[in-house]
């Protein structure tokens, strides 16, 4: 990855490039900052930067046959470790394929986005001994091609005591030997792992940075680039998830189904939950994590609006919603059922009945108290 490709952080990057052309590269390093803000790109690009053989005064060339491998995460002399459930196996090696495939797609991925990828969710992730004797085994030899040999530890949090076996190589490193740790939450890592490193606090992304990203998002407008700009708080997982919830395939459904239960045409209510109901389970819990999401929406916008994330057809519908005076009681009653309801069909109830029976319960709720 180069640092073209990392949104923001122009002064970061700036003082990377400095460091390096000074000569001044730390041994250890410790990203510190949220995995939305971009802190394993940065990583990546200042690890390709570092061993780029032609690198420009801004960035690495991206062609040289160092850069390639670095681009494709195939270069031999860059050894990553990261956390992984038990169940997959070993050492971190035996993972690359996966690896190489979530980092190329979503590098701005968290622990939560890598264990889905895993298929993994539910999983306990951890950074077994196997992959830490892997790491030591890995400096005892010497770099294959590059000046420099890198060692990347996503998620250093999830070394155990069994971390304390790296401190005497990240205090004295083997020649040429750089170590990039990226974390998350400093609080979770040995102390003794802490003081061996350099930190680099990163920030969030900057808001024009972000705004100039998102316009580049097909069929985004200029507008909702800005408004999603503004409330992502610089964190990419964010402002992804508010650009996907803009174009929910479930709006539709939703207010339809509001609408009905709001003016009580029972009538509609079968079919539209004989249609809805033969949706995939998967598409269902979609549609109630959709809908949940929306209505907390309803109810926080009434406390502090400014605290509302929804746009567009999503903020009309709310404020349409609130001119109901629906009272907030009101509201967590559909709330706590609407969340019963998901439970019943994740345990496999007949979706249209429960649906149906969801109808009327929260037409009950919204009838004027
Ligand atoms: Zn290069």
């Amino acid at each position: 990855m180069r640092f073209s490709q990392v949104i923001g952080h122009h002064e970061k990057k700036k003082t990377f490039i400095q460091s390096v052309s000074n000569g001044r590269i730390p041994h250890a390093q410790l990203f510190i900052g949220s995995s939305g803000w971009g802190t394993l790109p940065l990583a990546l690009a200042y690890a390709q930067y570092v061993s780029c053989t032609d690198k420009g005064a801004d960035d690495s060339c991206g062609v040289c046959s160092s850069c390639r491998k670095y681009e494709n995460l195939t270069h031999p002399d860059l050894h990553f470790t990261f956390p992984f459930p038990r169940e997959k196996g070993e050492k971190c090696s035996e993972l690359m394929v996966d690896w190489r495939k979530a980092i190329t797609n979503h590098p701005y991925m968290n622990l939560m986005d890598w264990m889905q990828l895993l298929d993994a969710e539910k999983k306990q992730a951890n950074i077994p001994t196997a992959e830490i004797r892997d790491i030591l085994r890995n400096l005892s030899l010497k770099p294959y091609e590059s000046a420099f040999k890198v060692m990347l530890i996503w998620l250093p949090e999830f070394l155990g005591k069994e971390g304390n076996i790296l401190l005497k190589a990240i205090e004295e490193p083997a020649h040429n030997t750089l170590f990039i740790l990226v974390t998350e939450n400093t609080e979770k890592i040995l102390g003794t792992i802490i003081s061996r490193t350099q930190p680099v606090r990163i920030a969030p992304i900057d808001q024009e940075s972000m705004r100039e990203y998102l316009s580049r998002v097909p069929e985004l407008d200029a507008d909702k680039a800005m408004r999603i700009s503004q409330i992502s708080q610089g964190n990419l997982r964010n402002a992804m998830s508010l650009v996907q919830e803009s174009e929910s395939p479930y709006f539709e459904i939703f207010r339809y189904w509001m609408g009905v239960c709001v003016t009580r045409k029972m009538y509609s209510i079968v079919p539209w939950a004989e249609k809805v109901g033969a949706m995939s389970r998967e598409n269902l819990k979609g549609f109630f994590q959709y809908g949940l999401e929306l209505m907390r929406g309803v109810l926080v916008s009434a406390y502090e609006p400014t605290l509302n994330t929804w746009m567009g057809k999503e903020a009309d519908f709310i404020s349409k919603f609130q001119s109901l005076q629906i009272s907030a009681a009101q509201i967590e009653q559909i709330i706590k059922n609407m969340e019963l309801s998901m439970m019943y069909i994740e345990r496999n109830a007949r979706a249209p009945m429960v649906l149906t029976d969801l109808s009327y319960s929260v037409a009950r709720s919204l009838k004027k108290m």
